[in-house]
């Protein structure tokens, strides 16, 4: 089968969070298993683009009104990823530092999918299925099926998969005429509360729906910033797939990235120099359970409930514990929690930013990792921690809801209800008891690091829907 796979980030090439992970790894494992996987993604001015070898397969010009862009398709020459990487240059658009956060971001996530789309048409196959990811892409199953230039796509199935179903790509009807010809009889195809909404577009016109988790699936049908009722509507042709995290980047006994490298029959050791090396870089006490977050730092993940929890938990707890916090966000919170390292030095500290290798150090180093989210689509977070062999507390919802089970019901991981301080203090409550107690905790941590998350079962999931619908 030949896949494309069109998103706005891929790791290692360019990557905000999970959405990144998982166009990076769900192609890799879906060409070991023999079918022609490939991703396009924009052409970021990012590090990959200038340590790797690109040859060029196409170019041609986007026309958006008034506007006009020229485009080259460059093809990653090695392979080096597992599968075949394109990256779509428009440079007047895309040769900037960041993935997101621009004014013109309508036009570039625009621009990227008629290019690819103008491309794909000159290619002398045409795709199995092309599986679009979040907004950005959500345009592509309308124009596939509405737009003339791309009559060759009418029978290719398409599929969206939504990573977070909060930001929708909402914009104008003024801009309606960016988008290539079509019958305007099916430009209520495009509408969603007055607007042109580019994930309901999606969620419209694709055959079939995929959310990155069972639970999501259920919970959007209830509260999606919206489109409940569209996500009721299409409840026939959606369907939940859970996540997979890549084995063999997120992977203990061979992550370059750690001081220690260990797996199940040795943790303990290999946990403890992570941790020391961890607490030394955060002048921590390396002795005492240390509870980390890593992630945005936004209500959606519960990051404004951080400040005051952490405050109450090494206030009541203070100098039992230790915190950690990785992450960036809404300033305001960034500004709380950097406050609170003076008033708990020796037992807090923060890291505002971005920094993978430090994200992977902590999952080894961390005794227990936080997840408050309010919304989690999947969350891999929690998947990484387990493999990992750090507990995760997380608030019953979405993707966690279906990968933790609390260890008072013989689970893997410490599970509360309410995204509330109260709630979040609680569990470290629970934590430190689960911590002193050594047996129980061993067996908590091996639950965890023995659960299957790989690519390898999902991918086939994958495989499964793009056959019902082909
Ligand atoms: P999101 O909603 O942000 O996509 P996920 O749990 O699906 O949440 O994925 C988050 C990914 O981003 C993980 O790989 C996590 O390690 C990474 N990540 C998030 N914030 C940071 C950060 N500040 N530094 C390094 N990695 C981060």
């Amino acid at each position: 089968m030949e896949i494309f796979h069109i998103s706005a980030e891929c790791y290692p090439v360019a990557k905000v969070g999970g959405l990144a992970d998982v166009v990076g790894a769900l192609p890799k494992y879906q060409s070991k298993a023999g079918h022609l996987s490939r991703v396009v993604i924009p052409g970021y001015d990012t590090k990959f683009k200038k340590e790797n070898t690109f040859t060029n397969v196409h170019s041609g010009s986007v026309k958006l009104g008034n506007f006009n862009f020229s485009y080259t398709i460059l093809k990653e020459a090695a392979d080096n990823l597992g599968y075949e990487l394109y990256l779509v240059e428009i440079p007047e658009l895309f040769d900037r530092p960041e993935v997101y956060g621009y004014d013109d971001d309508i036009e570039r996530f625009l621009s990227f999918q008629i290019a690819t789309l103008d491309w794909i048409i000159e290619r002398e196959t045409i795709p199995t299925i092309i599986n679009c990811h979040d907004h950005h892409t959500g345009l592509i199953p309308f124009m596939m099926s509405n737009c003339y230039k791309y009559e060759k796509l009418r029978n290719t199935a398409s599929m969206i998969t939504i990573h977070n179903g909060l930001y929708q790509g909402q914009f104008g009807f003024d801009k309606m005429h960016y988008l290539p010809e079509f019958d305007l009889a099916h430009a209520n195809l495009l509408e969603w509360d007055n607007c042109i909404n580019s994930l309901a577009v999606g969620v419209k016109c694709a055959w079939k729906v995929s959310t990155v988790s069972p639970n999501y699936l259920n919970e959007i049908n209830l509260s999606a910033n919206g489109l409940e009722s569209l996500f009721n509507m299409v409840r026939d042709k959606s369907i939940g797939i859970l996540n997979g995290i890549d084995t063999e980047v997120w992977d203990p006994a061979h992550d370059k990235m750690l001081e220690k490298n260990y797996s199940v029959a040795d943790y303990e050791i290999g946990k403890k120099l992570n941790k020391e090396i961890l607490c030394e870089l955060f002048k921590l006490v390396a002795t005492k359970p240390l509870f980390c977050f890593i992630g945005r730092l936004l209500a959606e993940k519960g990051g404004d409930l951080l400040p005051q929890a952490s405050a109450l938990a090494l206030s009541e707890n203070y100098k039992e514990i230790n915190i950690l916090i990785l992450g960036s966000g809404n300033s305001e919170i960034e500004n709380q929690l950097n406050s609170l390292s003076l008033d708990y030095k020796g037992n807090y500290n923060t890291f505002i930013g971005y920094n993978e290798e430090l994200a992977h150090l902590i999952y080894a180093g961390a005794d227990f990792l936080l997840m408050p989210s309010r919304v989690e689509p999947c969350g891999l977070n929690q998947m990484y921690s387990l493999r990992y062999g750090t507990v995760p507390i997380v608030r019953r919802t979405g993707g966690l809801q279906d990968t933790v089970i609390d260890y008072g019901d013989g689970g893997n991981g410490i599970c509360h209800d309410q995204a509330s301080v109260g709630d979040i203090c609680y569990s470290i409550q629970r934590a430190i008891s689960l911590y002193n107690d050594k047996a129980h905790l061993k067996n908590v941590i091996k639950i965890g690091m023995e659960t299957d998350h790989s690519w390898e079962r999902v991918c086939q999931e994958y495989i499964e829907v793009y056959n019902s619908i082909i």
